[in-house]
């Protein structure tokens, strides 16, 4: 094993904690010494230790001397635990490699300056890109307290998420539907519209066949149409926010508060997306994963409100004028004004393909 593949077996070890940790990050941690791992760590949830004290908890008292791989710099601020840094200069690491800085302006290079002012050999950037990759939630939303946004959405090969009746269970395979189970997870929330509560009633909890964490299901319907006996009102699985215009009638609102359904009204009485965002932020949403039905993905289109998206692709063909495509609204006009996109990944997820683009 040279540097980098402990740097890589570091980033794994996050990896692998994505979806438990929010609002911190994931981290990974390798402990080294004369080419034997001697501990190792990730940090498993808020509240709990990060990763370098795992690994320096599991060294002991080999930890001396060692060098320490760690995917994002040390924390150098009193937040629910003691600063990281502190105790890899206490420990008497001799040298940090470090994927990448800390853009949480509490820490911002500090932890790194509190090291190298200790006398221990600090080497920054190392597999970079891979660690900013696995933490872009966390960085974009620690940046602009806003969640990022991933809008989701399954469509046949000819671009259609539902048939012109509606029904739209099931476009893509078990596998794609798998997948998105596993996405569900790493989210803070999850968000759709009244209509696809009313047409297709959904529980929007993430079913692995581990379990997994549900995340908060948020729904946009500016009347509260929602009916009283959907899954979300009812299952108590997750909780449940349904975001409404400024006016509604107050004895709709207490017939869902009463049994724990949080109604957010919104400033205005139509629902601004970018606003919203602003409101979810404040409420620590992190993440937003936005499943539909276009009606909603074409207002997050209108407004440029989304970080990612990921679009399974299935093949089949539905066809019809009137059955919806992925993003619905009123769209553009002109080919000058279309949203340009970079496709960063194409997969195989089954039969289905998956499609991972962000805006540019
Ligand atoms: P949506 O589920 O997108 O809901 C749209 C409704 O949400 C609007 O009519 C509006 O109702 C309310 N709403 C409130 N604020 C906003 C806003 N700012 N922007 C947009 N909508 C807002 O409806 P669709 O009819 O487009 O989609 C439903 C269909 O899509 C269903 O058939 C469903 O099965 C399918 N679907 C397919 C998916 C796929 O990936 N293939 C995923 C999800 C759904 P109001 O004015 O009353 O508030
Ligand atoms: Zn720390």
């Amino acid at each position: 094993m040279n540097d980098t593949d402990y740097m890589k077996l570091a980033l794994n070890l996050a990896k692998g904690t994505l979806g438990q940790t929010s609002p911190n990050p994931v981290v990974g941690a390798v402990l080294v010494k004369e080419n034997q791992i001697i501990g190792m760590g990730a940090h498993l949830k808020a509240g709990e230790p990060h990763a370098e004290v795992h690994a320096i908890r599991m060294a002991g008292d080999k930890a001396k001397e060692s060098t320490l791989y760690v995917t994002l710099e040390p924390c150098s601020h009193h937040g629910r635990t003691p600063p990281c840094s502190d105790l890899v200069i206490r420990t008497g690491v001799r040298k940090v490699f470090v994927a990448t800085t800390d853009p949480n302006p509490q820490v911002a290079g500090t932890g790194i300056e509190r090291m190298k002012k200790a006398g221990i050999e600090v080497e920054v950037g190392m597999l970079q890109q891979q660690a900013l990759e696995l933490n872009k939630a966390f960085f974009y939303n620690i940046q602009t307290d806003l969640p990022y946004v991933t809008l989701k959405s399954a469509a046949s090969l000819d671009g259609k998420t539902a048939t012109a009746t509606g029904e739209s269970m099931w476009i893509t395979g078990e596998e794609a539907r798998n997948d998105v189970h596993q996405l569900r997870h790493q989210h803070d929330g999850i968000l759709v519209g009244v209509n696809t509560v009313i047409q297709d009633n959904p529980s929007l909890t993430t079913r692995l066949e581990t379990g997994g964490k549900n995340p908060i299901r948020i729904v946009l319907d500016t009347h509260l149409r929602t009916p009283q006996n959907a899954k979300v009102i009812t299952d108590f699985l997750a909780p449940t926010w349904i975001i409404t215009g400024a006016e509604v009638d107050q004895k709709r609102v207490e017939q869902f508060t009463e049994i724990g359904i949080e109604v957010i009204k919104s400033e205005k009485q139509q629902i601004i997306i970018k606003d919203l965002l602003v409101t979810l932020g404040k409420r620590g949403i992190t993440s937003l994963f936005v499943e539909g039905g276009s009606e909603v993905q074409g207002s997050f289109l209108k407004e440029r409100a989304f970080q990612q998206i990921i679009t399974y692709i299935a093949p089949k063909l539905i066809g019809g004028k009137l059955a919806p495509t992925l993003f619905g609204g009123q769209g553009i006009e002109k080919m000058a004004e279309a949203v340009l996109l970079n496709i960063k990944q194409v997969d195989m997820i089954g039969s289905d393909i998956r499609i991972i683009a962000e805006p540019k």
